[in-house]
């Protein structure tokens, strides 16, 4: 009986092993999906951000332009002066670079401005960009260890396979599919490891007193009356000191 109870166990273990490389693949897929969304929305920002730079990088063009004519207007005036003839053409010119001067001073103005707006958007995009390779970085590392996880588990399914059938031989076929009954409705878990003090680790009910002696005893296969999964004493099974049965 010690025997079968070591081949379900092991069955399990089997079972567990088979179900973290199906959940390791659900996992990788689904973050797969959503990181490279994350990504997406990452890429989509930056491209925002750097065309709103664009912008700003032709406006300060356009301030210079405009600073450029206004000085060549300023430098036509005053070619004018020479050639100047009355007290009123000398005050309408002198009016006119007045207003230039202004003009010039007010865009000046404007384009420093305009820099200082540049200078945060490119610092503030540079740190995006940094950000951002640091995400994707992150992103491949965790995948990565994914795949590494299901190729190793991939590795060893051949040989996990054939050691089931060996063990399905093995042991009594009403047993056998018993145990498969209850790894589909009990989410993948048949077997478990009788908790000190007498509870089922797979549903935390207390297991009556008697029940708990006779997992201990380990001559026959003894199911929980909550969730139906079979208790084993792990610790017995590989031979460890037995822990003495709780009072009550
Ligand atoms: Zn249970």
């Amino acid at each position: 009986m010690k025997e079968t109870l070591a081949h379900l166990v092991e069955l399990q273990a089997i079972e567990d092993e088979l179900r973290d490389l199906r959940q390791t693949k659900a996992k990788l897929e689904s973050l797969t999906k959503e990181n490279a969304e994350v990504r997406e929305v990452f890429e989509q920002m930056l491209a925002e951000r750097g065309e709103q730079i664009e912008e700003v990088k032709s406006f300060c063009k356009e301030k210079e332009d405009s600073i450029k004519e206004a000085e060549e207007t300023t430098r036509r005036s005053r070619s004018r002066l020479s050639l100047i003839t009355s007290q009123r053409e000398l005050t309408a010119l002198n009016k006119e670079l007045d207003a230039a001067r202004r003009k010039n001073a007010q865009a000046n103005e404007d384009l420093g401005k305009l820099r200082e707006q540049l200078a945060d958007a490119l610092a503030d995009f540079e740190k995006k960009q940094g950000e951002y390779t640091a995400l994707k970085q992150q992103m491949s590392e965790v995948e990565d260890g994914l795949r590494q996880r299901i190729a190793d588990r991939e590795a060893g399914i051949t040989a996990q396979r054939a050691r089931q059938q060996e063990l399905r031989k093995a042991m009594d076929p009403g047993l056998f599919s018993r145990f498969n009954r209850t790894v589909k409705a009990r989410k993948g878990v048949a077997v478990v490891p009788v908790g000190p003090g007498g509870t089922c680790t797979g549903c935390r009910m207390q297991v009556p007193p008697q029940q708990f002696i006779r997992i201990k005893h380990m001559s026959s296969i003894e199911y929980c009356q909550h969730c139906r999964r079979i208790l084993v004493d792990f610790a017995g099974l590989k031979g460890e000191p037995a822990e003495a049965p709780a009072e009550g």
